[in-house]
């Protein structure tokens, strides 16, 4: 089968900063990938490259075979195929819950105010944000805020949805309900990149992790493999410091 997407040779610097080296990372239909490494590996930069918000040095990502560098491709668009959800949510402040759920469906899927509204409740519905839907995002708590976030990325269904850090911005007692979010995604096979520190539920999660180390993956695999018998000094030195 043919992977969603395919990262080739994956290279990013920041002047004389070398953050990702030679990166080759496929992600397949129905995979749960987690990406676990120590602060400033460059699994947000990664992530930021699969999302278009960072232009790489070098190197290629493909998308159904096709490059997402080459002119004609619509930001947009391609966003709304592969979605992301971010530590601070970035919720559209001056916006309701609704109409942050509704404005990517108009303007990009040019869906209908009618039908934009209805799957957006769809979705409010299934992460327990209904009850929200006229609420302002700005009084929201940080765990409602992730919810509104996670179903608004739904309602363009896309078909990968990039996760960064999404419980790192919230108190302690708000981190479960959104993991549970996630795992429900899970359950119901949709494909995911999770770059987290909640190693136990990457373990329980995860089809696949990965762990990155100075801009490269040092190692990969089943969370059997990676959490019961990792092969490299550097990942289990790294998950020393979780136990
Ligand atoms: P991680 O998400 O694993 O913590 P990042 O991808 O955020 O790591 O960062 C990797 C490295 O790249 C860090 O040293 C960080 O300071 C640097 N970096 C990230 N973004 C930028 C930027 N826009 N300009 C300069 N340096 C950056
Ligand atoms: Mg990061």
């Amino acid at each position: 089968m043919e992977p969603i997407i395919e990262i080739r040779h994956l290279q990013k610097h920041f002047g004389s900063l070398q953050v990702l080296n030679d990166i080759d990372f496929n992600i397949e239909k129905g995979e749960v990938v987690t990406i676990i490494g120590s602060s400033g590996s460059g699994k947000s930069t990664m992530l930021r490259c699969i999302n278009m918000l960072e232009t790489p040095s070098g190197g290629e990502i493909l998308f159904h075979g096709k490059n997402i560098a080459e002119r004609g491709i619509d930001v947009n668009q391609y966003r709304s195929r592969v979605g992301m959800v971010f530590q601070n949510f970035n919720l559209f402040a001056n916006k309701t819950v609704l109409q942050n759920c509704m404005l990517g469906q108009i303007k990009v899927l040019k869906k209908s105010k009618e039908e934009a509204r209805e799957r957006a409740m769809m979705y409010l519905r299934k992460v327990g944000m209904e009850a929200f839907a006229n609420a302002g995002s700005v009084q929201l708590s940080g765990g409602q805020k992730q919810r509104v976030a996670i179903a608004r990325a739904l309602c363009m269904q896309p078909e990968v949805l990039l996760f960064d850090e999404p419980t790192s911005a919230l108190d302690p007692e708000m981190v479960g309900e959104i993991l549970d979010v996630i795992k429900e995604l899970a359950q119901e096979n949709m494909t995911m990149v999770i770059v987290t520190h909640e190693m136990a539920f990457a373990r329980d999660v995860s089809t696949r992790v990965v762990f990155m180390d100075e801009g490269v993956i040092a190692e990969q695999g089943t969370p059997q493999q990676i959490f019961g018998a990792p092969r490299q000094e550097r990942t289990k030195e790294f998950l020393s410091r979780y136990l």
